[in-house]
């Protein structure tokens, strides 16, 4: 391999791993590998911070597993302040009365997750990485291409810089440049749907309430944050829409879009504001054939992104980092090479069982949900109803909410 472009010499910079893209999961592992001691990391994206703060208005709700990373990370304590607790979940499909509800009471006061701004989330592990000697961030920074050795890979960036690695990983999304390069099929499905989201100002408090209504066009989801520093309570929504761009919410005028999000608003939240403006993502599946390749590694999105529906995306691609994370670190502990292929093998037999499983159940909810015709509905109300009956059942998806699962 040898890069597309042609690069200023300059002499090669050494690190053990090179992380491209410096997203939600870039810097995770980045904060993880941080703490090894002996490890040499950076982490190069091709935008700066404050293009990322500036531009992503969104919040992740993070699981009880994904909390143990940023645990582990260091960075849970000042973190979870500015996380707003998930402690009833309400399930309708379209017009119907709650269908399903689970309760922190029934998990003995646990919660079932947090509500991060990602800007929080982005801002604490960057805090983080300024303080560790070993991590290097690069950014605004862009690979260009990779030119492969024995025992390292040559990463050539647009500064003109070369990085010389042990082991590349690309946490660059689910548009993964270190995939293309790799030549990774990957198994695509586009729902037709977009989330367009925003931040919703409402009269009364939320109580912790996350809800999600099932409606043929797509979830309608409604997510706790916590208030405002002007005493406002709020909430993040995702607004699934489908059909032609044309009709799409991004085009109505506030006060129509206003009026729209108040239409299917629970009337429990009082009189609602827009508290933000409206983004809008398109909704596909991603899944890359492997997840290696000399010297390479995918991680989160790179190697699966997932319809939004359930929440999972992000922390999914927490659990790939990590295992990847361990095996480092045991391998580093004790000398041995971190980019062997059998390291890389043991990495992708362990993740992808775990990552096809949310794959399957996310595409499933997505499919049996997004859909109106009467006996699939009649049906899936059934189910739900039933879901609420059995305890069992009940408890195990609520474990699955929590992240607790893997
Ligand atoms: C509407 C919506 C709601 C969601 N809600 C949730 C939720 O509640 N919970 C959850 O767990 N997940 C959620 N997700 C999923 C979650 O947002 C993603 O899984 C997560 O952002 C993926 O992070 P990432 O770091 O892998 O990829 P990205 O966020 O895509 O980051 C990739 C980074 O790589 C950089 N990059 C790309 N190419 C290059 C290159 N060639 N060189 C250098 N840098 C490069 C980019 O600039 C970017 O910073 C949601 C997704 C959507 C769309």
């Amino acid at each position: 391999m040898s890069a597309s472009k042609k690069t200023k010499k300059s002499p090669p910079q050494h690190y053990d791993v090179v992380i491209i893209g410096g997203g939600l999961s870039g810097l995770a592992l980045s904060c993880l590998l941080g703490s090894v001691r002996g490890l040499k990391t950076a982490c190069i994206d091709r935008e700066s911070p404050e293009h990322h703060l500036r531009t992503d208005s969104r919040t992740t709700a993070i699981s009880y597993g994904s909390s143990k990373i940023f645990e582990r990370a260091k960075i849970w304590k000042g973190l979870e302040p500015l996380g707003c607790p998930i402690r009833d979940i309400r399930i309708l499909d379209g017009d119907t009365p709650v269908l399903l509800q689970f309760l922190s009471d029934e998990v003995e006061g646990r919660a079932f997750g947090w509500i991060f701004a990602n800007a929080d989330l982005r801002k604490a592990m960057m805090q983080k990485m300024a303080g560790l000697k070993n991590v290097s961030h690069m950014a605004p920074e862009q690979v260009l291409g990779f030119e492969e050795g024995q025992d390292h890979v040559k990463v050539m960036l647009k500064s003109g810089k070369i990085l010389d690695a042990g082991l590349v990983v690309g946490a660059d999304g689910r548009g993964s440049f270190v995939r293309d390069w790799l030549d990774i099929p990957v198994r695509h499905w586009d729902y037709g749907q977009r989330a367009v989201i925003c931040n919703i100002a409402h009269e009364f408090p939320h109580e912790n309430r996350a809800v999600e209504n099932f409606w043929p066009e797509g979830p309608f989801a409604i997510l706790p944050m916590n208030d405002d520093e002007n005493g406002r309570h709020l909430s993040s929504l995702v607004f699934t829409e489908h059909g032609p761009k044309r009709r799409s919410l991004m085009r109505l005028s506030e006060e129509d879009f206003r009026q729209a999000v108040a239409d299917k608003f629970p009337a429990s939240y009082g009189r609602i504001e827009l508290a933000c403006p409206r983004q809008c993502y398109p909704l596909s599946l991603i899944h890359a054939a492997r997840y290696i390749g000399p010297r390479m590694a995918l991680v989160a999105d790179a190697a699966h992104a997932i319809h939004p529906v359930a929440g999972q995306g992000l922390n999914l691609g927490y659990r790939d980092i990590n295992e990847l994370a361990s095996l480092i670190e045991q391998a580093a502990v004790q000398g041995r090479d971190i980019g062997a292929p059998d390291l890389l093998q043991t990495y992708q037999r362990r993740r992808r069982p775990d990552n096809t499983a949310m794959i399957a159940v996310t595409d499933g909810l997505v499919r049996l949900f997004s859909n109106n015709i009467l006996p699939v509905r009649i049906l899936r109300r059934a189910g739900l109803k039933a879901v609420a009956k059995i305890p069992p059942a009940k408890r195990f998806f609520m474990e699955n909410a929590m992240g607790k699962a893997s």
